[in-house]
């Protein structure tokens, strides 16, 4: 299966793919209107969320010098604390409000270093763990569970592309057993506009579908992959490399780079089509 990843709301009608993914809450704190469509699945950002800390810097993650999680650090978007509850609260009722399948992106901790804010401390002393990862994972699948309530199609959980045993949750909070309770599919974006090497792609697809098999689960695998400067006879020579091992491809996509993606899923499908 293949999809388009846009914010263009024309681009997410335009068809490209078996499906589209459209950000309707995204990590700068934008939002876009949600498309009801059935073939449309909501991008939802859950603590990424730039302008929410820009304007309030004590809502934002914090590591133990005091650090903050703004749009300046590594991940290049500022991440609002996940025990905040009112910050819960409201993208919990947001979700509610949608229809049909969401995405979850910036699930979890941003970073091993987070978050050591009061709340979070006082939270952790009081928890039944004495393993502040364990504690960290426990408050990212209890808001994943809270999500999956309220979600009426299906709900895909978005993952930081590290497939090491314990890394997910020593990263950011995320156990993926844990998890597959709650989900149905798990979207790793392996993004680089361009591809002048893919090898790691390939790698990492194969170590998260080794994960989700030995979780026997259900749970699908879908790859998102960058359709910038690129030339479809090359995303599709990377997209093969990766689709033994994902159920779904989703590709980023631009307007400006539409027409790309779309002849690089026509390629793929003529090549499927012939036989042997
Ligand atoms: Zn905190």
């Amino acid at each position: 299966m293949y999809a388009v990843l846009t914010d263009d709301p024309d681009l997410a009608r335009a068809g490209i793919g078996d499906r589209s993914y459209h950000f309707v809450e995204y990590v700068d704190g934008s939002r876009n209107e949600p498309i009801e469509d059935p073939n449309v699945v909501h991008s939802v950002a859950c603590w990424g969320d730039t302008e929410t800390v820009e304007a309030e810097p004590d809502r934002a993650a914090v590591a133990a010098d005091g650090t903050r999680a703004t749009a300046t650090g590594e991940g290049g978007w500022g991440t609002v604390c996940p025990t905040d509850p009112d910050y819960r609260d409201g993208v919990l009722e947001r979700i509610e409000e949608l229809e049909g399948d969401v995405r979850l992106t910036t699930l979890g901790f941003p970073g091993e270093a987070y978050c050591q804010c009061k709340r979070c401390d006082r939270r952790f002393a009081d928890a039944e763990s004495d393993d502040r990862t364990a504690w960290r994972t426990t408050v990212v699948t209890d808001f994943v569970a809270a999500v999956a309530r309220r979600v009426d199609g299906d709900l895909l959980a978005t993952a930081y592309p590290d497939p090491y045993p314990g890394q997910l949750e020593q990263r950011a909070g995320i156990d993926l057993a844990a998890l597959s309770a709650f989900v149905d599919g798990v979207l790793v974006p392996l993004c680089s506009p361009g591809y002048e090497t893919s090898y790691w792609v390939e790698s990492i697809a194969r170590g998260f579908d080794a994960t989700l098999r030995e979780l026997e689960t259900d749970v699908e695998l879908a790859i998102q992959l960058s359709g910038a400067r690129i030339e479809p006879d090359r995303l599709a020579e990377v997209t093969r490399t990766v689709e033994p091992y994902a159920d779904e491809i989703v590709y980023g996509t631009y307007p400006d780079d539409a027409e790309t993606v779309r002849e690089t899923i026509e390629l793929l499908r003529e090549q499927a089509a012939v036989p042997g």
